[in-house]
């Protein structure tokens, strides 16, 4: 009979058990364990007094700031949840289970709403894990023989094995707070995990991966077909190719290709991943996919923004050029004119004579050749090129044209000064554009400086890198700038030379401006002005001598 309560009552504990264990929430396992407590042992009331957040307390304290500390009641209490001090003495600090008969003033249960009668008895115990008291359950009875020893052991089970459930709801939700980290920090970056079976073809992925391929949350694991229905068609055999290789290879697989959402929009994506076995011993290819679509296009705009650039450049210099290839042109088109009149001349001769007038045709043709040479010259000069994008070591290239322009700076009687700075400082552009905007500028400086009698002719050309990028001052002594006129100088066309054509400054401004920098001019405080341009220095790209 004995035998068959016991039974009775373990498994009463065991289904107890059971019913916290399925508890995902701090305040889940808290309420279930009063609940199930209270059905135990047939007791009227009870609470569950808790560090906040499952925060553990030390051993000894027993002070359990109010401010750190959260109640759950069985009953709607008026007043507050306070355990008498002896008993939080005895149960928090000392962490042992107190039983005893009190008044119902000393109920821990401030003012419920039912009030119990005059006697009661209570159960207080300590929630320990590791040696930590984490809180307390209690309890409270009007009949005296509530509590037995039994069913002091029996509850004594369900709080420790609580203890333990706070611990793990307390891990699930650190885990649940990193997972959402992760998927959001997936979100920001565009980018998302996966886990491709090379035996089976399924996957498992992060939500954003969902996204980028546009399959719906319900399909899991995803079959490796949903995924090749979403891959732009031209791509697919190459990305199919470069998967083979890397599967047979077992090598790290790195691959872009553009992916087609259901609605038609179009997703350029990076794919990189490696190989390792997975848990059932199958090879998986583990990686991550970046929707790298934003970054595509602002690399189209960059090119497109140099290539029109470029052929800017090419039209300013061909309009800089004009001159010089009108005298190109008028040259053979004043000989062709002059021997088609002497070829005229001989045939109208009595008798003709044939042989001078074939010589003086075939002049023509010569000198037609010559003026179509240069009209060719000319159109390619015109046509679009692509700017050549490498590194270049800045000071490197602004020495080249110093050494270029060293005879235009002795004549003009300017003494050069230059501080460039030591370390090989590395951008990334287009040499001899860069190259031509330093020869514009320091064409200017001279020409500012032969304008002017006054004082010593000084140029100054200095380089000096600083956050990431680099600045390049070209000083000088000449005319100066009217502040007035400081933006206009950067206009096309603008000029205040004879000769001039205005179109240096502007030219410069968008060489720099496409090379992701600024170029600007300051009056001196003495004479003359300085004009500044910044580049930003390639990553990692300064190399000390
Ligand atoms: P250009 O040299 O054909 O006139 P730019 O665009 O290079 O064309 O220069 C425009 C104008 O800016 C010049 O005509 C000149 O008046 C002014 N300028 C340029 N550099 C300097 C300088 N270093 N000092 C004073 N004026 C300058």
């Amino acid at each position: 009979m004995r035998l068959e309560s016991e039974t009775h009552e373990l498994e009463a504990i065991a289904k107890a058990f059971q019913i916290i264990s399925k508890e995902m929430s701090y305040e889940g396992v808290a309420r279930a364990l009063l609940k199930e407590a209270l059905s135990y042992s047939g007791a009227a009331r009870g609470g569950v007094l808790l560090s906040k957040g499952g925060e553990l307390l030390a051993k000894a304290d027993a002070s359990f700031p109010r401010e750190r500390a959260e109640f759950f009641t069985s009953h709607p209490v008026a007043g507050e949840f306070r355990l008498p001090a002896d008993i939080s003495e005895r149960v928090l600090a000392r962490q042992e289970t107190v039983v005893r008969q009190a008044s119902s003033r000393g109920s821990a249960l401030i003012d419920p709403v039912e009030p119990p009668p005059q006697s009661i008895t209570q159960l207080c115990l300590p929630l320990v894990h590791q040696e930590r008291t984490i809180g307390v359950l209690y309890l409270e009875s009007e009949r005296r023989e509530t509590f037995t020893s039994r069913c002091i052991s029996m509850i004594s089970m369900l709080a420790s094995q609580a203890a333990v459930f706070f611990e793990s709801t307390q891990l699930f939700e650190a885990l649940r707070e990193t997972n959402l980290w992760m998927v959001k920090g997936q979100q920001i970056g565009r980018m998302g995990s996966y886990r491709w079976n090379t035996r089976t073809l399924l996957s498992r992925a992060s939500r954003e991966c969902y996204r980028i391929f546009d399959v719906d949350l319900d399909v899991n694991p995803v079959p490796f077909e949903v995924f090749k229905s979403r891959i732009y068609p031209d791509d697919l055999p190459d990305l199919e190719q470069a998967l083979a290789e890397a599967v047979s290879a077992k090598s790290p697989f790195s691959h872009e290709y553009r992916v087609v959402h259901r609605n038609g929009s179009i997703l350029h994506v990076a794919a990189v991943g490696q190989f390792d076995l997975g848990p059932t011993g199958d090879v998986e290819l583990e990686g991550i996919i970046t929707d790298i679509t934003e970054r595509k296009a602002a690399e189209q705009a960059l090119t497109d923004a140099r290539n029109e650039l470029a052929r800017a450049v090419r039209l300013a210099s061909l309009g800089e050029l004009a001159g010089s290839i009108v005298h190109e042109i008028n040259q053979p088109l004043t000989g062709i004119i002059m021997s088609a009149e002497a070829c005229l001349r001989w045939l109208a001769r009595e008798p003709t004579e044939p042989g001078e007038a074939r010589k003086s045709a075939l002049r023509v043709i010569e000198q037609g050749r010559r003026a179509r040479d240069v009209v060719t010259g000319l159109r390619s000069l015109a046509r679009a090129a692509q700017l050549k994008f490498t590194d270049v070591q800045i000071n490197d290239a602004i020495e080249e044209i110093l050494l270029l322009l060293k005879r235009d700076i002795e004549r003009a009687d300017v003494t050069l000064r230059t501080a460039l700075d030591r370390s090989k400082l590395i951008v990334e552009g287009d040499r001899v554009q860069l190259q031509q905007v330093v020869h514009n500028l320091v064409r200017n400086a001279i020409d500012a400086m032969i304008a002017t009698n006054e004082g010593p002719r000084l140029l100054t050309v200095s380089s000096k890198a600083a956050e990431g990028h680099v600045s390049v001052e070209i000083a000088d002594t000449g005319i100066g700038i009217a502040s007035t006129n400081r933006e206009r100088l950067f206009d096309a066309l603008y000029t205040t030379k004879g000769d001039g054509l205005g179109l240096g400054l502007s030219i410069c401004r968008k060489i720099i401006a496409v090379h992701g920098g600024r170029l600007w001019v300051e009056e001196n405080t003495a004479h003359g002005a300085t004009f500044t341009f910044t580049l930003p220095l390639r990553p990692s790209a300064t190399v000390s001598n």
